[in-house]
């Protein structure tokens, strides 16, 4: 086995690690969300860094799509309404 053929097997287990741990990352991934808690105070709406918390009917809202979990909504909220899904 020449060097070029360990290079190309270890490049093969390299993108195939690459490509099973971003499929498990759609899989497994849990965005937050607001429950019924919220009083909106809309304290959260601006700790976002993806901007994805906004006001909604009665309390305020997660767009899980573009939610990355990074909890700091959770750190502003007097009342614990931010979860994990
Ligand atoms: S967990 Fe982070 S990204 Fe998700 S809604 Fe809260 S602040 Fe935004
Ligand atoms: S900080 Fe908590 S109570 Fe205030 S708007 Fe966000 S989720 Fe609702």
């Amino acid at each position: 086995m020449t060097g070029s053929d360990i290079s190309n097997i270890l490049l093969i287990v390299g993108l195939t690690l690459v490509y099973d741990s971003i499929s498990m990352g759609e899989v497994y991934s849990m965005a937050y969300y607001i429950n019924d808690d919220c009083i909106s105070c809309g304290a959260c709406e601006s700790e976002c860094p993806v901007s994805c918390i906004s006001e909604g009917d009665g309390k305020y809202v997660i767009d899980g799509d573009a939610c990355i979990e990074c909890g700091a909504c959770v750190g502003v909220c007097p009342v614990d309404a931010p979860q994990p899904e």
